[in-house]
């Protein structure tokens, strides 16, 4: 409890300051005085309560800050993240591609050799004939 240099109109005692409920009492005899509250002392305090207030705008502010913050990493990792598996199923295409294109040149070289035997037993075939209708 703060005291004041108000003095007890009654008593002249010194008064007790309880701002907070808004007046002076005595403690020696119980009188209250109201708190008139001097231009000065309410500019202060209106001063008081607005930078009060700008710093808790200040302090939210900030905070909002630092979520956004929070949230653009959280994102820049999902994006690095999908583009890594975006160019994990590049590299497996790629494989499959390169896979297909090994059968491709395999079946076409199976086909070769059928051809090739094809031909081979075909040119067997007609020596046979033009020998036996030779002798
Ligand atoms: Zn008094």
């Amino acid at each position: 409890m703060a005291t004041t240099d108000m003095k007890c109109p009654n008593c002249m005692g010194e008064m007790i300051n309880k701002e907070a409920e808004g007046f002076y009492e005595c403690p020696f005899c119980g009188s209250k005085q109201m708190i008139v509250e001097s231009e000065a002392v309410k500019k202060k305090r209106l001063e008081n309560e607005a930078q009060k207030e700008r710093l808790e705008a200040e302090d939210i502010r900030h905070k909002r800050e630092q979520e956004y913050s929070l949230k653009k990493e959280e994102l820049n990792t999902t994006v690095k993240s999908i583009r890594e598996t975006a160019g994990a199923i590049n590299s497996g295409m790629d494989l499959i591609n390169q896979g297909n294109q090994m059968i491709n040149k395999a079946e076409m070289f199976i086909k070769k050799v059928i051809m090739a035997i094809v031909l081979g037993i075909a040119a067997i075939v007609f020596l046979i004939v033009a020998c036996n209708i030779l002798t």
